[in-house]
């Protein structure tokens, strides 16, 4: 298993920035040109390999063109090709489920599932219109972005023990150094991403050379529920990441004064462009309303919440063998039906981290991941099984006139969860409620009747079943 680190640089001088941006600037015209050429059926659709491209652009002369040396444009056209096929893999999920629903014929499925996967398409009707309704014709945007091949580059520690990364420049043998902010040093490929004057360099190492991937996992089974004060609070009734809460509010607050501030500053340029004052519309975009230093703080907060995150699933998994959870990866919104609204954008994108780490985690130190289904979860009492009142971060069991804390016996139930012989990971939410009450109906009908008269078998029937219906 990979795992993907980054390294950023450090006071990296503005001159260097703009030869490394120029020549990322030329590697986009490659991405372009290899997407334009090849990101269709008849290109890496047919098996194209990238050996076979880099040939024929050293056959015309191609490569001329875009101004950059031979290695950084070979590794941007593999780069390229990779993303293609990246896309063309997912558009073969879609074909595979259209398989499904058109033939129920094991032999028939099986031919064209085999042909899809050996890219031979072209030559079934069916499989052909579905590729193209699909595969949408992807473009490539990507201009910031260099791949430098490991034995194209080298990492020196100075006098002063800073670490600094050579890669190659635009001209031969002129290697621009990158000073980074860490000691150590990064491994194998490196991708170069170039935002707001600072260079991050993304590269992938083996996830057991993690010191965190040798620690031992626990042997007990744990439920967790996802929470937005804290990361995870578990069914033990421990709260791990409680910084996730301060850190996600902080970052609000600060794009909702930075959005106003903005807002203004933009009001003040237009009225001085309106007025014809040009120059000084001009001061205020260059200025003020650049994204440098917002992209930067936005790329530090995301590396806080993610550190919080895992360090929270580390502890949970240093005392569990097995994690009972939500499936967090399921009922994502898309980023359309969120619109604009910033928090929510932040809690499905905290939602998106915590489950990666939720699966990451695990895999690496070898405790097994359950995912259940956790409807009503957060409402029911976990002692005696009913819908018990929720207010704010308590709930109150009517029946057992016990307060849990919330987020604690939701834990416990999504623990039990695992081993519900009724409620399967998709067994539909109104069934959940109904199963539930059938629970708590049978238990009632065990209970001797304590009070036969008139008033209260009055009072029973027309509640009967108060604590399921006091659902808040
Ligand atoms: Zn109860």
């Amino acid at each position: 298993m990979k795992v993907t680190r980054i390294a950023y640089s450090t006071r990296l001088n503005a001159g260097k920035y703009a030869a490394l941006a120029e020549q990322a600037r030329r590697l986009g015209r490659v991405r372009g040109e290899v997407w334009q050429r090849y990101g269709s059926i008849g290109g890496v659709g047919s098996g194209l390999r990238d050996r076979e491209v880099r040939d024929r652009w050293l056959a015309d002369g191609t490569h001329v063109r875009f101004g950059v040396l031979a290695n950084a444009w070979k590794e941007t056209v593999r780069d390229a090709m990779a993303d293609i096929a990246a896309n063309l893999a997912s558009a073969k999920v879609e074909v595979r489920r259209a398989i499904g629903h058109r033939t129920g014929d094991p032999a028939d499925r099986k031919r064209m599932l085999t042909a899809l996967k050996a890219d031979r398409w072209a030559g079934d009707p069916f499989l052909a219109r579905q590729m193209r309704k699909h595969w949408k014709r992807g473009r490539n945007r990507t201009d910031h972005q260099i791949v430098v091949r490991a034995d194209k580059y080298n990492t020196v520690v100075d006098g002063r023990g800073r670490l600094w990364l050579a890669v190659p420049g635009l001209e031969r043998r002129k290697m621009v150094k990158i000073p980074l902010s860490t000691t150590v040093a990064p491994t194998g490929t490196l991708r170069l991403i170039l935002r707001g004057g600072g260079v991050e360099v993304h590269y992938q190492i083996d996830a057991s050379q993690l010191r965190s991937s040798q620690r031992p996992c626990g042997d007990r089974a744990v439920g967790v529920d996802k929470g937005y004060t804290e990361a995870l609070t578990d069914s033990d009734g421990a709260r791990h990441g409680s910084r996730l809460g301060e850190l996600l509010a902080a970052e609000s607050d600060r794009s909702k004064e930075r959005n106003r501030r903005r807002a203004k500053l933009r009001s003040i340029a237009n009225n001085a462009a309106r007025r014809g004052d040009h120059a000084k519309a001009h001061r205020i975009t260059v200025n003020n309303l650049g994204t440098a230093k917002r992209d930067r703080q936005a790329a530090r907060h995301r590396a806080q919440v993610r550190t919080e995150i895992f360090t929270a699933v580390h502890r949970v998994v240093d005392k569990a063998a097995t994690v009972v959870a939500e499936d967090l990866t399921k009922s994502f919104a898309g980023r359309k039906t969120l619109g604009r609204n910033f928090n929510r954008r932040l809690a499905a994108w905290t939602k998106g981290v915590t489950a990666e780490a939720l699966a990451n985690v695990s895999e690496r130190r070898g405790s097994a991941l359950v995912h259940v289904n956790v409807a009503y979860t957060s409402q029911t009492c976990h002692r005696c099984g009913r819908l018990g009142r929720r207010n704010g971060d308590r709930l109150h069991c009517t029946w057992c006139g016990v307060v849990w804390q919330a987020d604690v016996n939701a834990a416990i139930n999504i623990l039990h969860r695992a081993d519900d012989p009724d409620i399967a990971l998709h067994t539909p939410h109104h069934r959940v409620k109904q199963i539930l009450q059938d629970r708590t109906d049978r238990h009632r009908t065990r209970l001797p009747v304590q009070d036969s008269s008139p008033a209260t078998t009055e009072r029973r029937a027309k509640h009967p079943n108060r604590s399921a219906t006091s659902k808040e």
